[in-house]
């Protein structure tokens, strides 16, 4: 009889303990890796026609999971993305608008605080840029601000620290080190961001001359004149032509190198300057001139990030974590390698909008699948929830991946997608525009500025999208619908009626005293 009470009293507390340890080992880990401002362009796996460089190790993700064509961000800059990837939100409701005056406030629920409640480690490694600390987080070491590419300060747990070397192999090195030291009782999320490639561009130094000075290929767009659309395009500050400066192209040394670095810089970068200041280039020469050191850079930087996703997923597979590990790949956006003469990023365009992105889920995802349908950072709080049998907040915007992963797309997935880029006019004199995209066409309204007016955009006609139609009588009928459908979503993503000024950062408008200055101490607006 006592030992049946006993047996009777230990039984439920016996299936506790061995439930939680089933659900523990069921429950997967995340590797969430990401870059600042990778162009999906520059990943072979995306095949794009002009073939810039092979990314062996992102493409292994695509060989053994998914890529998606179509993944888009609410609003193309590095912050805003970043807060909408922590809280499944639009920039309206989670308050990180721009780069120039938002903060993130890090007392709001993220998908991150929720792991971690459930029982997951969590830490985040790098590029972190949401101007308040992490929180969430077992674990943080990150760059101040945007951080520095070589010998770059960081902040660990609060404390700074020095790092010496190369931005991209210390973030893969640490994210290595804590995946070791982490405690294996529990599942993990590591978010593992670099800095790299964002602007100006700096490759490991073991990279440079990594193209062997052979030309990389242009895009069609390089010398883009901007008719047949509004003023928007044409008077932005983003041009290889106008904007690109003496420092992006390498033709000054960056004061963070060590004697040793410097020399290798040196060595690769003073016979060629020397050779372009002898040429004297000008007007196409010089633009032609400057995307060859533009891509010698940029896809420069990619390397050593591809190299470090290669060796994250070695040690996942020598430590047996493999089949329980989703691992993602992602950007905070895309970017212009060139197309319209243009490097960063912003609008509602194709480059800028989509942002590369690939994933692996082994025992979920089919490997290598690839997916068409409209999908967006937006997503991924939701996703990592459903995949830890987490409950999703109601009021997150986006949706779990998790059945297209599977390749089971619901009918209801969305076929429109709602945009919002705001920060203007600095840095890049980029007009705060909203738009709705489907399958073929891009809605958008600029506003706000001296040119308001709506432009219309069709892909499968003009899938450069070098040409506006809204005007055109043959369209009348879809720009009636797509507005229907932007005052739809604009309802269903609750979307303010008016956008706060603060919304639009701290530089001033043309006429307009700066925000951040006491009226009549005018600072003078920078283009
Ligand atoms: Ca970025």
């Amino acid at each position: 009889m006592k030992v049946l009470f006993r047996l009777l009293f230990a039984l439920p507390l016996l299936t506790a303990v061995l439930f939680a340890a089933e659900s523990k080992t069921a429950r997967p880990n995340i590797l969430f890796i990401f870059s600042d401002d990778h162009a999906y362009q520059a990943i072979s796996a995306y095949n794009d026609p002009r073939k810039l460089l092979e990314t062996p190790h992102i493409d292994r993700l695509a060989k053994s999971g998914m890529l998606f064509t179509r993944a888009m961000v609410p609003n193309s800059i590095c912050g805003p993305s970043r807060a909408t990837v922590l809280t499944g939100k639009y920039n309206h409701l989670n308050g990180f608008y721009n780069n120039s005056n938002s903060r993130f406030d890090p007392a709001q629920p993220t998908f991150v605080k929720m792991l971690k409640a459930s029982g997951y480690e969590t830490a985040v490694i790098g590029k972190w840029h949401l101007i308040s600390e992490p929180s969430g987080f077992d674990h943080w070491h990150i760059l101040p601000g945007q951080g520095i590419y070589y010998n770059p300060p960081m902040i660990k747990n609060g404390e700074r620290v020095k790092h010496d070397g190369y931005v991209t192999d210390i973030i893969t090195d640490l994210s290595l080190d804590w995946l070791k030291q982490r405690d294996k009782s529990k599942p993990f999320l590591l978010m593992a961001q670099h800095k790299a490639p964002h602007r100006e561009w700096s490759p490991a130094l073991r990279h440079l001359g990594w193209d062997k000075d052979k030309p990389h290929a242009e895009p069609a767009t390089l010398f883009d004149d901007y008719s047949n659309r509004g003023k928007a395009v044409r008077d932005q500050d983003m041009t290889l032509e106008k904007t690109f400066t003496a420092l992006d192209a390498k033709l000054s040394t960056p004061g963070s190198l060590n004697a040793e670095q410097r020399n290798a810089w040196d060595a690769y970068y003073s016979p060629r300057n020397a050779k372009f200041n002898a040429a004297n280039l000008t007007g196409k020469d010089l633009v032609r001139w400057r995307y060859q050191r533009y891509m010698h850079d940029y896809l420069g930087c990619i390397k050593a990030v591809d190299e470090g996703v290669g060796r994250i997923l070695d040690f996942l597979k020598a430590e047996g974590l493999e089949e329980n590990t989703i691992v993602v790949y992602s950007a905070d956006q895309g970017f212009y390698l060139g197309e319209h003469g243009w490097f960063d990023k912003r609008w509602i365009f194709e480059e800028s909008l989509r942002t590369p992105l690939l994933a692996r889920w082994p025992g979920v995802t089919k490997p290598g699948s690839v997916n068409h349908e409209i999908v967006s950072n937006l997503d991924f709080a939701e996703t990592f929830l459903d995949a830890a049998g987490l409950p999703i907040p109601a009021d997150m915007q986006g949706r779990s991946l998790r059945p297209l992963l599977a390749g089971k797309t619901p009918a209801d997935w969305r076929k429109s997608f709602y945009y919002h880029y705001y920060e203007y006019p600095a840095p890049h004199h980029v007009r705060p525009h909203e738009g709705v995209v489907t399958d073929r066409f891009k809605l958008v309204r600029f506003y706000k500025t001296d040119a308001d007016y709506w432009e219309l955009y069709d892909r499968q006609k003009d899938p450069q999208e070098l040409r506006d139609f809204y005007n055109d009588p043959a369209y009348a009928k879809n720009v009636v619908e797509l507005k229907q459908e932007l005052g739809r979503l604009r309802v269903e993503l609750k979307v303010p009626a008016e956008t706060p000024r603060e919304a639009f950062g701290n530089a001033p408008f043309a006429g307009e005293p700066s925000p951040t200055q006491p009226p009549g101490k005018k600072k003078n607006p920078k283009k």
